[in-house]
């Protein structure tokens, strides 16, 4: 598809018709840019899907962008919010703070708020450096990843949300769709009055979203067979209008959908040609540093290389699952490094 990327500067809060809105609110210092809000009209306020990251400048444009729309934040009614990530969930406090509107959210990703507000930062930085090591991390790479910048854990939802659910919005047809992959509780928001689907980070038009897997060596989930199956499951309503929550709104959900399946696809057969040829079992980190990213292994930032390797181990996640590939216990007993080879 054609590149439609337009810089935040040049967005503008929309009226897409059907008494929905959408409004552009910055991510400072990321290249995405912006997280497009929805604004769904109801005579008991408006009901937003998603928030924005949590910064003033952010803050400010959901606030002016609604009122643009002649919508005032005072009255939302509640805030659904696609998944966890802080540039979705980040604000959705200073919603309800401001309207006493509720937050819902899934009830996969409520889990995981909970267990992030909960959670000691000293805890979580040494579980971190312990699955980096044992992906076969260099020293300054885990030091650089477990003391980066994270963001704020975002508010508790005031309601949760399970696969079909219909949204508490007066007068339409507001359906949950659980499309777990980007994350555990990621949902898609089918707006059956007007066939079109709110699809969140799970369908985008130009990028597809970042599936990991944390900690990388975990064996209880494949979030890729999860975002595969997630990618049929939306296809499958048929050719929706889609409004994600970034770059621009497209046509046709479900040829989106299969050409996101597709590229994994290619990217697992590859995986599993370069794990053949390397002849010999390989760390996360080997592997990762050896697979095709946008940028090339050595101009990665480590922060960036976590990140890659987390979608490596979400592959060879998905490859075991299918019986592909395994993980070996060769090497020195003493060392819980993680090895992974092609199945014979
Ligand atoms: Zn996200």
């Amino acid at each position: 598809m054609k590149s439609l990327r337009r810089p935040y500067s040049e967005q503008r809060p929309t009226d897409i018709g059907g008494g929905v809105w959408s409004v552009p609110v910055p991510i400072p210092g990321n290249p995405l840019g912006y997280t497009l809000i929805y604004a769904i009209e109801s005579p008991a306020g408006p009901v937003l899907v998603d928030a924005g990251w949590n910064h003033p400048d952010a803050w400010l444009a959901l606030r002016d962008g609604l009122a643009a729309t002649g919508m005032d934040i005072r009255e939302v009614r509640g805030v659904v919010v696609t998944h966890f990530h802080a540039d979705h969930a980040g604000l959705a406090g200073q919603v309800r703070q401001e309207s006493g509107a509720w937050i819902a959210m899934h009830e996969a990703d409520a889990e995981l708020v909970g267990t992030m507000r909960e959670a000691e930062e000293d805890a979580q930085r040494t579980e971190r450096a312990g699955m980096l090591r044992r992906a076969g991390a260099g020293a300054a790479e885990i030091e650089a990843v477990t003391t980066a910048y994270r963001p704020e854990p975002p508010a508790a939802p005031d309601r949760t949300l399970r696969d079909g659910d219909m949204i508490d919005i007066p007068g339409r047809r507001l359906r949950t769709v659980w499309t777990p992959g980007h994350t555990p509780g990621h949902v898609c928001l089918h707006l059956e009055d007007a066939d079109r689907l709110f699809t969140g980070d799970h369908v985008l038009p130009g990028i597809t979203p970042h599936i990991g897997v944390y900690p990388y060596d975990r064996t209880d989930m494949d979030p890729l067979g999860d975002f595969l199956a997630s990618l049929e499951k939306v296809a499958e309503l048929g050719p929706l209008e889609a409004l994600p929550a970034h770059e621009w709104i497209f046509q046709d959900t479900a040829e989106r959908a299969r050409a996101i399946g597709a590229h994994h696809e290619e990217k697992l057969t590859s995986l599993v040609a370069l794990l053949a040829e390397a002849g010999e079992p390989l760390t996360i980190w080997e592997i990762a540093s050896r697979m095709t990213w946008k940028r090339s292994w050595d101009d990665l930032p480590s922060m960036l290389r976590g990140m890659a390797a987390a979608e490596a181990a979400a592959h060879l996640r998905a490859l075991e699952v299918r019986g592909r590939v395994r993980r070996t216990a060769e090497g020195d007993p003493k060392e819980d490094m993680v090895r992974f080879t092609v199945h014979s």
